[in-house]
């Protein structure tokens, strides 16, 4: 169909670009996926077993999902108390989400539709936060991090906050760590988020929290406008199975759970991610050994003099070309890894690796060492 005889589409979303997730080869097993931050663990045999039992048995597929979470956010309130010295979180002070997608959506509609706020990020981060916003028509205020650690520039966020009143900035989305650059937040960067005025809500994305072991939930009862995302999709090893959760105030949680769709998480997911949750102690100590990994990746790949490289705080490294970094020469880059079955992503101007199995890694390194080789002869 040509443009104009799709009249009845908002003219902006025509040109949009949406978010490209890897294709998915049917041989994808044979691939090196190193591209979308996963853990490289499938879950165990013994726990699959366990969700088959569950669907085999108490599944009624002809009814609907439990539409409250109930069980799935007290283990979810559980999971929190536990990472903190006073426990105080309930479930009134949580939302589940088919992915922490759904909720970074929900968010945008409470805050900003028609015309009512702005939001504001700092490049390179995380996309999905301004591709929700563009397909909602919401502005977005986008700031470049100081290139040499991937902080915020906090005098231009503050002159774009002053600046901006048609509409007013009405969300910040920080994350901690960053995706792609994987680094933590600051303390100065924490001291201004504390600053911003309360008719702000800052959003903190935690979804590499169980890498960084970094967050700033102990905070929340003192910033009734912060809100905390996290996700099931990382450390948990259910990204097939979309589940994320946002903790802020119960009068935040009440407007999110408005707008969800009644049923956003199917039956399967929720136990799933139950499952996961009654047993993090058998799934999580697998973090150690990505965290391991990434420090002998990071040490090998700070020895190539073809690449400058960023410390991480989570299961990715940020790197770019030493010498010319053009979008040219790091799509040459992921052309070359490609042809070896290997992917990884070409985001906000640099390369961004996720941490496989030690055989995955190894795969990598050997391939990059080979390119450094071929550089300098
Ligand atoms: C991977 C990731 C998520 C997870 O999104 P889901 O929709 O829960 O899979 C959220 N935020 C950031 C910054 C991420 O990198």
């Amino acid at each position: 169909m040509t443009q104009s005889k799709l009249s009845f589409i908002r003219k902006d979303l025509l040109n949009l670009s949406a978010y490209v997730p890897t294709p998915i080869a049917k041989n994808q097993r044979q691939l090196t996926r190193l591209d979308a931050n996963e853990s490289p663990y499938n879950l165990s045999l013994e726990l699959k077993a366990k969700l088959a039992l569950f669907y085999e048995q108490e599944i009624e597929t002809n009814r609907y999902p439990d539409g409250s979470h109930f069980k799935l956010k007290n283990l979810i309130a559980d999971y929190i108390n536990e990472s903190i010295n006073i426990p105080h979180f309930s479930t009134n002070q949580v939302s589940v989400g088919n992915g922490s997608d759904e909720l970074i959506r929900s968010i945008l509609i409470a805050t900003c539709l028609n015309n009512q706020g702005s939001i504001l990020v700092a490049n390179p981060t995380f996309s999905m936060y301004g591709i929700l916003a563009q397909t909602l028509g919401i502005i977005i205020h986008s700031i470049n991090r100081n290139e040499v650690d991937f902080t915020w520039n906090l005098d231009t966020a503050n002159k774009v906050i002053s600046d901006s009143n048609n509409p007013p900035v009405k969300v910040v989305f920080v994350v901690h760590p960053n995706s792609p650059t994987a680094n933590c937040l600051t303390i100065d960067e924490i001291q201004w988020l504390k600053n911003l005025p309360s008719d702000i809500l800052v959003v903190i994305d935690e979804a590499y929290y169980e890498f960084s072991q970094q967050t700033l939930v102990s905070e929340l009862p003192n910033h009734p406008n912060w809100l905390i995302l996290r996700t099931f999709s990382k450390a948990f090893r259910l990204a097939a199975h979309r589940v994320g959760y946002a903790i802020a105030h119960e009068d935040i949680i009440k407007v999110l759970e408005k707008i969800r769709l009644p049923y956003n998480l199917p039956t399967f997911s929720q136990l799933a991610a139950e499952l996961v949750l009654e047993n993090r102690d058998i799934i999580l100590p697998a973090v150690k050994e990505v965290m391991t990994e990434k420090e002998r990746v990071y040490k090998t790949l700070v020895k190539n003099p073809l690449f400058k490289v960023w410390h991480s705080d989570a299961n990715f490294i940020y790197l770019r070309l030493a010498d010319n970094p053009s979008n040219e020469n790091h799509d040459a880059i992921m052309t070359q890894l490609k042809q070896e079955n290997i992917i990884i992503r070409h985001t906000g101007g640099g390369l961004r690796i996720s941490i496989g199995t030690v055989t995955e890694n190894n795969h990598l390194l050997d391939k990059l060492a080979n390119f450094s080789k071929k550089v300098h002869q």
